[in-house]
């Protein structure tokens, strides 16, 4: 299962198109900035596809329908057929912020919805220097799905993406993201049961490219991918997924 997240337009659909990224045995998601999401819509809409690639956003507003400009609700994505919603990216928590508390409540306007919340949790550099690292992200993920209940939480997708591997070209070593995995698989176990535990599918995110996707994805437990900068790339992308 990979999960790919492009920050980028209209031509990133036609040249997927052209590299013939779709691969069997492969989910691919495409969350786009907002304003390329119909471009991608008609893409994923087109027959020869086969239904393989889904679609959604990068963020949701936590209020419902109102008098509230600038914001994008739930219903407007699924409106246009979305099919996920990344919540609590870093890059969100750090810069608007976007609280624990804030995720709570767009958790469960995106469900409501009918879409997946894809939540984000991870440690930064800080936290890792700190010897804190999984269990600051294992907090993230606590108060993330506190309020769910195990129907609720069989449809959440969960990314570990440490923070201070983003964007830098170093992953964790290999080992250290299965035993970080089996971790998040552990609490929803003890806090959901083992069959929902089960069931959630846990991505990994942060420096994933052609080089190092095959060593991480055949990790025990890894379910997929959360694919920032090398996603931008469609030839690194489809190299990606075909290693899959
Ligand atoms: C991200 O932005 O969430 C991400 C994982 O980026 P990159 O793959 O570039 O590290």
């Amino acid at each position: 299962w990979l999960l790919e997240y492009s920050g980028s337009g209209q031509n990133w659909a036609r040249r997927m198109e052209e590299t013939g990224t779709v691969v069997n045995r492969v989910e691919i998601g495409v969350l786009p900035s907002f304003t390329s999401l119909l471009a991608i819509r008609d893409m994923a809409r087109k027959t020869d596809l086969n239904g393989e690639l889904s679609f959604g956003a990068q963020n949701v507003s936590e209020l419902d329908a109102g008098a509230y400009t600038g914001d994008i609700s739930a219903q407007m994505l699924a409106a246009l057929d979305c099919r996920y919603v990344l919540l609590g990216h870093s890059e969100q928590r750090r810069y608007h912020p976007e609280d624990d508390a804030k995720i709570d409540r767009k958790m469960r306007v995106v469900l409501d919805s009918g879409m997946t919340p894809i939540v984000c949790i991870g440690e930064t550099k800080l936290g890792r220097d700190d010897g804190i690292g999984i269990d600051y992200a294992l907090n993230q993920l606590v108060s993330a799905v506190r309020l769910l209940s195990p129907e609720d939480m069989c449809k959440v997708i969960v990314a570990y993406e440490p923070v201070w591997s983003i964007g830098t070209g170093t992953p964790p070593d290999p080992t250290v993201i299965e035993s970080a995995l089996a971790d998040i698989r552990d609490f929803i176990n003890a806090t959901f049961g083992a069959d929902v535990a089960a069931k959630v599918r846990i991505l990994y995110g942060g420096s994933v490219n052609p080089n190092n996707a095959a060593q991480i994805i055949h990790r025990y437990g890894v379910d997929g991918f959360l694919v920032g900068g090398a996603s931008l790339d469609p030839t690194k992308f489809a190299k990606i997924c075909h290693r899959v």
